[in-house]
């Protein structure tokens, strides 16, 4: 694709936001690793998103919807298509209340650590246990993201998403097909919206749990370096860090990739890393767990884009 080319795509579809050609995404994913994307769209309204939509569908170029880019590795070679990046998309709104409930509606954009935040200076419970995750509300839902017990697939009424066709339908949270960290939601499918319900509490209450969390978080994870979170999900009942750490893979390094040494499911950038180490590392490890215990190693991580030749 050309620059030229992306000149006519804003032209042809009126798009009204901002576009960028050959955008390096090692500045949009928290491990800061990930060659250009072809084109990188911001949408400023939901009508200008679905004209890209449109024209995306119609001259056959892949989407890809970005959130904070936290829980992705992008290869070194890039991605093919369109990143189409919701931070326009970041309000977050009353929607009624029920009795014990209160209701809000909240763009997928929003971050996530902002609806924590609302939810207990307001006193709703519910998303306490999510504080310190990063990246928004529709990389959360699409992962179901969760910890301490808490998963947002249980405060989620349903969600307003684009799919292939282009239609915005409404989906229940119990036809999303959730399981741990995961959902039914399909690569081609955009989250525009969703609807948050929370159990009114005492602020005090919800305020304390809040903090205890985020200390234990602190505690646990090395969350001022650079990663993508857990590389490996939990096998049924076992954590997969405790696995990688007593299989002797904690301080383990192929270039500028290493396995913390805080938590060994975190793998990190220690500056100039590249995708292809970090996936040498990601079967260095899975194998050396493999051959100790026996148990296949699962990625949490969504590794996407395309090879430049190197891995
Ligand atoms: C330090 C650290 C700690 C973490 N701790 C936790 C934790 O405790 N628990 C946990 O579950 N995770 C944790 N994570 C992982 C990560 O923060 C979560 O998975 C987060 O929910 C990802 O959100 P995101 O916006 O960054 O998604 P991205 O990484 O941008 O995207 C993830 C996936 O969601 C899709 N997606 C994003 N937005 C949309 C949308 N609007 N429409 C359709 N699809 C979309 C993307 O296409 C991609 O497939 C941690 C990460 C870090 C770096």
């Amino acid at each position: 694709m050309t620059g030229q080319q992306v000149r006519d795509i804003v032209t042809d579809c009126q798009f009204e936001g901002d576009m960028k050609f050959m955008e390096p995404m090692s500045r949009h994913t928290s491990l800061k690793i990930g060659g250009p994307s072809d084109i990188f769209a911001i949408p400023e309204n939901f009508a200008s998103l679905g004209r890209l939509h449109d024209y995306l569908q119609k001259n056959d170029i892949a989407l890809f919807p970005l959130g904070s880019g936290t829980n992705i590795l992008v290869k070194d070679g890039g991605i093919q298509g369109a990143v189409i990046c919701f931070s326009s998309f970041r309000k977050i709104e009353p929607a009624g209340e029920d009795g014990e409930y209160a209701y809000l509606s909240v763009d997928s954009g929003t971050v996530l650590q902002r609806l924590v935040m609302h939810s207990r200076e307001q006193g709703y419970a519910g998303v306490e246990g999510l504080a310190g995750i990063p990246g928004t509300v529709g990389g959360a839902i699409w992962g179901n993201a969760g910890s301490f017990g808490y998963e947002i697939k249980d405060v989620l009424v349903s969600v307003d998403m684009m799919g292939a066709e282009g239609r915005i339908q409404k989906v229940r949270a119990e036809d999303i097909g959730f399981g741990y960290r995961k959902s039914g939601i399909l690569p081609t499918d955009l989250l525009l919206r969703a609807e948050i319900k929370l159990r009114k509490d005492k602020r005090d209450e919800v305020s304390a749990r809040f903090e205890n969390f985020l200390k234990a978080k602190r505690e646990k994870q090395p969350i001022w370096e650079s990663s993508a979170g857990c590389v490996f999900k939990n096998p049924e009942g076992l954590p997969a860090g405790k696995l990688i750490d007593e299989a002797g893979c904690k301080g383990m390094s192929i270039g500028d990739v290493a396995v913390s040494t805080i938590h060994a499911n975190f793998f990190i950038n220690r500056g100039k890393a590249c995708a292809a180490d970090f996936i040498r590392l990601m079967h260095e490890v899975a194998g050396r767990v493999s051959s100790t215990f026996g148990i296949t190693l699962e990625p949490e991580i969504k590794i996407v884009g395309r090879d430049n030749g190197n891995g």
